[in-house]
C-alpha cells in the first residue's frame, strides 16, 4: 500500500491570496472596531468560513447589507453593477478577485465593448459566470454541453468563446470542437486558470496509476467538483470528502495505492488531516488482532506506532507543505507565459494572437498575477490555520481538554470542540471516577475509528510522561524499582510501571544465578542500561546497583573508620585463621590471635555467625583494603591480677600443656600459662621433659615468680614435691601417666615410668630427702645453682616472654598471617552477596 498526494493539491494562489487579504482586513477591522462583511462566503470551505466568521469577517449576500462596513469582493469576482453599488455603499471595498478572473473580466468587456457576443463556456449559475457575465457589453450565450452548442444563435459566429477559470479543460476542448464545427470562424480563448489546469492534469495522471482517489474539498466548491469528475473518469473509487472524518470506514486501503488530491480552495490541514488519517487506517489495518490486543494491554506502544505513521507521513505531508508555500509560483509562471498563448487553441493562432494582444494592451495581467504573493504574507495564512484549529482541527496524538458530555459502563463521551464527540474507553482510563461536566486532558490515537467516532486515551498521557521520566532517569543513571514477572530463557522480565524491562540472568546478581525463578514477584531495585525509545522497551540492571550500593558503602565505611575505633560488626563467616566481620559494606578480618586471651580456642568457640560484635580496629591498610580487626583486645586480660590470684610460693595442680625442651608449659587458667623449666620439673636430674611430664597431664607446682608485665610466670613441680606443707603423695608426677602410654609406647614405656615415679619418689621424700634437700641446696646457691641458673634465668626467660607472643606466631600465627596477607577481603564478598541473594 502507498499514499501519492498530488504536487499541485489545496489552495491555488487567487484563494490564497484572497485568504490573507481578508485575515488581514479583518484584522485591521477588528483594530478599529470596524464591521468587516464579505460578498458572498470568500472561498467554497465550510470550514475556512466557519473559521473566518471567528476572526470577524461575516458573509452577506448583497452589497447593502455591508452598508457602513468594510467590504470584501471575493476571489470569484462580482458584475460590474454590484461593484459599484458596493462602492457606493461600503465603507471600503477591497477587490480579491482573483486576477485570472478579473482578466477574464476584462477580455469580455474588451472585445464586447462594441457589441459582440461572448459565449460563455460554462456553469451559468456559478458566480464566477454570473459575474463575468455581468462585464461583457453585448449579448452573453452560456454553454454547458452541446445541447447549448447546438441551440446558440446565428450571429454567434462572430462570437468570442472564453470559459470559467475552474472549468474541465477535457470538456471545454470538446465542446470548441463542436463550437468551431457549427462557426468554422469562431475566436476561442481559453481562460481556464493554470492552476485549474495543473491541478486536472495532476489529479488525471494520479488517478490512471491510482487503485483509489480521495478528493479532498469543499462539496459546493466548482474546482472541487470538477477534479472529482477528472478523477472518477480515470479510477472509478473516486472519494469526494471535506474532511477526515468524512473517510468513509470501509475506505481500508490495505494493498492498494491511494491518491489524494484537493481542489483550490482546499485548505492545506485539511489535505494534511486526510493524509495522516490514511495512514493511521493503514496502520490498524496492518496490526494483527494479537497485535492490537497488546496494543490495549500496553498503550506506550501505541505512540510508537504513532510516531512511526509520524514519520512516514512525514514525506507527503512535508511535500503538501512545501507545495502549499510554493505552489502559487508554480501555477503562475505557467500562467504569465501560456496565460493567453496556451489557453488559444493552437488551430486559431491567428485569430488569438489579436485577442491576446487586446487582452494584453486591455491590463497588466502579469502584474496583477503577481500582485498576490507580493501581498500574501504566509503568517495570514498561519492566522487562518490557527483560528480554524481553535474549532475543528484535531490529529492523532494532539493532547487536548474536553468536557466529559456522558458516563456510560464501558466508555465514556468526551466534548472535544470538534465535530464528532470523542470515545473514551474504560480501559484507557486513569482517572476512574470521573463525572459529567468534569473537564479531563485527553489524547486523540485515531480521528476515526471507521465509523466516524474519535477515540481518545488517558493512559496514553500517563505513559508519555512516565517514559519521559523513565528516559530521564536512564540519562541521569537514577535507580527505579521494578518488579519480576516472568523467568524467560537468559533472564528475567519485569515491568518498570507498565514498561517492559529485561533483565539479563548476568545482571540479576553479583554472581551467577541458578534460579532466575526466585526474583518473580521481587520488587527489584534496577539501573536501566538500554533504551529503545521506538518499541518502548527497557534492559536494566540489578547487579550494577548492587556492585554500586557496595561500593558506595564501602568509600563510606573507609571514610569513617581510624585505627583505634571501636565499631560495631557482624560475624559473617569463619575460616581457620579467624572470623570476618560485616562492618556495614565492608569486611574485617578478626585474626585468630586477635580472638581470644586464650590461644586454645577456636573462632567458632567465641562467636556465632551473624553475632553483633565489638571490634577494635587494629590496622587499616586501604591500599589493599584491609582492615585488622581486634576483639580479645576489648575483653579482659587474665594477666591484670596474676599476683594476687598466683601469689609466689602458692601450690597449684594444673595441667601441661606444652612440653618443650627447656621445660613444660603449664596452663594455670585460660590464656595464662607458667613455665616449669626442666630443672624444676623433678627432684633428680633429667635429660628430657617427655621422659617425666605429657601434654594433659595434672601436676602440682609452685610459684616460684610471677611478672606481669611481662606476662611470665616461674613453676616449680619439684619446689612442690618439696614443699613440706603440701601432700605431694597424691600428685607424683608421672602417676597419671601409667595409662596414658600404654597404647603408644608399650610395656617399655610402662615400665621405666612406673620404676621412674615409684622409686625416686621414695627416694626423694623419704628417705634421701634431708640430704638432697640440704645438699643440693649448697649446690643450688653455688654449683648447681649455675647451671640452673642460667637455665632458669635465660632460656624460661625467653620462653614465658617469647612464648606467648612468639610461640603462636610460630606455630598458629605464621600460617594464618600469611592466609591473611592472601586471603583478600574481596574474595568474601560473592559469599556475602549469595548470602544477600538468598534473602
Ligand atoms: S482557481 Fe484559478 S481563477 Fe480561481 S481563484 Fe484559483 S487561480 Fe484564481
Amino acid at each position: 500500500m502507498s499514499i501519492e498526494v498530488a504536487k499541485h493539491a489545496g489552495f491555488c494562489s487567487g484563494v490564497r491570496s484572497a485568504v490573507n487579504q481578508a485575515l488581514e482586513t479583518a484584522r485591521v477591522c477588528r483594530q478599529k472596531n470596524l464591521a468587516c462583511r464579505s460578498l458572498g462566503p470568500l472561498i467554497n470551505n465550510p470550514d475556512a468560513v466557519k473559521a473566518l466568521e471567528k476572526e470577524g469577517l461575516i458573509a452577506v449576500e448583497q452589497p447593502k447589507d455591508a452598508k457602513g462596513c468594510v467590504l470584501i469582493i471575493r476571489s470569484h469576482g462580482v458584475t460590474e453593477a454590484v461593484y459599484n453599488e458596493a462602492l457606493g455603499l461600503a465603507l471600503e471595498v477591497i477587490d480579491c478577485t482573483c486576477p485570472f478572473v478579473k482578466r477574464l473580466h476584462e477580455t469580455v468587456e474588451n472585445y464586447s465593448k462594441d457589441g459582440l457576443p461572448i459565449v460563455l463556456i460554462g456553469d451559468r449559475r456559478h458566480p464566477e459566470v454570473i459575474g463575468t457575465a455581468g462585464w461583457c457589453k453585448g449579448q452573453v450565450h452560456f454553454v454547458e454541453n452541446i445541447k447549448d452548442v447546438n441551440a446558440l444563435p446565428p450571429s454567434c459566429k462572430d462570437a468570442l468563446v472564453v470559459s470559467q477559470t475552474t472549468f474541465r479543460l477535457e470538456t471545454f476542448k470538446r465542446l470548441v470542437e463542436h463550437l468551431k464545427l457549427r462557426f468554422p470562424g469562431i475566436l476561442v480563448s481559453n481562460t481556464i486558470c493554470s492552476a485549474t489546469k495543473v491541478r486536472q492534469e495532476e489529479a488525471r495522471e494520479l488517478a490512471t496509476r491510482s487503485d483509489r482517489m480521495i478528493v479532498v474539498g469543499g462539496k459546493n466548491s466548482a474546482n472541487t467538483r470538477k477534479l472529482f469528475e477528472t478523477c472518477l473518469s480515470w479510477c472509478p473509487n473516486t472519494i469526494l470528502v471535506e474532511r477526515a472524518a468524512d473517510l468513509p470506514s470501509h475506505c481500508r486501503p490495505s494493498g492498494v495505492k491511494i491518491g489524494i488530491t484537493a481542489g483550490a480552495s482546499t485548505p492545506d490541514w485539511s489535505l494534511k488531516e486526510v493524509v495522516i488519517t490514511m495512514n493511521d487506517i493503514e496502520k490498524i489495518d496492518q496490526m494483527t488482532p494479537e497485535s492490537v490486543e497488546e496494543q490495549a494491554q500496553e498503550p506506550v506502544q501505541q505512540e510508537a506506532i504513532q510516531e512511526e505513521t509520524a514519520q512516514e507521513e512525514a514525506v507527503p505531508v512535508e511535500a503538501v507543505q512545501e507545495e502549499a508555500i510554493q505552489k502559487e509560483a508554480a501555477e503562475e509562471e505557467p500562467v504569465q507565459e501560456e496565460a493567453i498563448q496556451e489557453e488559444v487553441i493552437q488551430e486559431e493562432v491567428i485569430q488569438e494572437e489579436v485577442i491576446q494582444e487586446e487582452a494584453v494592451q486591455g491590463e497588466p495581467i502579469q502584474e496583477e498575477a503577481q500582485e498576490p504573493k507580493e501581498q500574501a504574507p504566509k503568517g495570514d495564512m498561519h492566522m487562518l490555520q490557527e483560528a480554524v484549529s481553535n474549532f475543528e482541527r484535531i490529529r492523532t496524538g494532539q493532547t487536548l481538554e474536553g468536557k466529559v458530555v456522558l458516563v456510560g459502563e464501558d466508555e465514556i463521551s468526551v466534548n472535544i470542540d470538534y465535530k464528532a464527540d470523542g470515545l473514551l474507553k474504560k480501559s484507557d482510563m486513569v482517572d476512574e471516577d470521573v463525572q459529567v461536566g468534569d473537564t479531563i486532558e485527553v489524547e486523540i490515537i485515531r480521528l476515526n475509528d471507521g465509523e466516524g467516532n474519535v477515540i481518545l486515551s488517558q493512559r496514553n498521557i500517563v505513559n508519555k510522561k512516565l517514559w519521559a521520566e523513565l528516559v530521564e532517569k536512564y540519562e541521569t543513571g537514577e535507580y527505579v524499582e521494578g518488579i519480576g514477572k516472568q523467568a524467560v530463557k537468559g533472564g528475567l522480565i519485569a515491568f518498570i510501571s507498565n514498561v517492559r524491562t529485561f533483565i539479563p540472568a548476568s545482571h540479576l546478581a553479583r554472581h551467577y544465578v541458578e534460579n532466575v525463578g526466585q526474583f518473580v514477584g521481587q520488587t527489584l531495585k534496577l539501573k536501566i542500561i538500554e533504551l529503545d525509545n521506538d518499541k518502548k522497551r527497557l534492559v536494566a540492571s540489578r547487579k550494577l546497583v548492587l556492585e554500586e550500593e557496595k561500593a558506595k558503602a564501602k568509600a563510606e565505611v573507609w571514610a569513617r573508620l581510624a585505627e583505634g575505633d571501636v565499631v560495631k560488626g557482624i560475624v559473617r563467616r569463619f575460616t581457620n585463621f579467624g572470623a570476618f566481620v560485616d562492618l556495614g559494606g565492608v569486611d574485617g578480618l578478626i585474626h585468630i590471635t586477635d580472638i581470644s586471651w586464650n590461644r586454645n580456642v577456636s573462632p567458632r568457640d567465641v562467636f556465632k555467625e551473624n553475632q553483633e560484635v565489638d571490634v577494635l580496629v587494629l590496622a587499616l591498610d586501604p591500599e589493599r583494603e584491609r582492615i585488622s580487626l581486634g576483639y580479645k583486645q576489648l575483653q579482659p586480660t587474665p594477666w591484670d591480677d596474676v599476683e594476687e590470684k598466683y601469689p609466689v610460693g602458692s601450690i597449684l595442680v594444673r595441667k601441661v600443656v606444652r612440653i618443650r625442651p627447656f621445660g613444660a608449659f603449664i596452663e594455670l587458667e585460660p590464656g595464662v600459662d607458667g613455665l616449669c623449666h626442666i630443672s624444676q620439673v623433678s627432684v633428680n636430674r633429667i635429660n628430657k621433659v617427655e621422659d617425666v611430664l605429657k601434654p594433659g597431664q595434672e601436676v602440682a607446682v609452685k610459684v616460684l615468680n610471677v611478672d606481669p608485665d611481662a606476662k611470665r610466670i616461674s613453676l616449680s613441680i619439684r619446689e612442690a614435691m618439696e614443699d613440706p606443707s603440701f601432700d605431694y603423695s597424691t600428685f607424683i608426677p608421672g602417676d597419671d601417666l601409667e595409662e596414658e602410654p600404654v597404647e603408644e609406647q608399650g610395656e617399655e614405656v610402662e615400665t621405666p615410668v612406673k620404676e621412674q615415679v615409684e622409686e625416686p619418689t621414695e627416694e626423694v621424700v623419704e628417705e634421701p630427702a634431708e640430704e638432697p634437700v640440704e645438699e643440693p641446696t649448697e649446690e643450688q646457691v653455688e654449683e648447681p645453682v649455675e647451671e640452673p641458673a642460667e637455665e632458669v634465668v635465660e632460656e624460661p626467660a625467653k620462653e614465658p616472654v617469647e612464648e606467648p607472643a612468639e610461640e603462636p606466631a610460630e606455630e598458629p600465627v605464621e600460617e594464618p598471617a600469611e592466609e591473611v596477607v592472601e586471603e583478600p577481603v574481596e574474595e568474601q564478598a560473592p559469599e556475602a552477596e549469595e548470602k544477600e541473594s538468598e534473602k
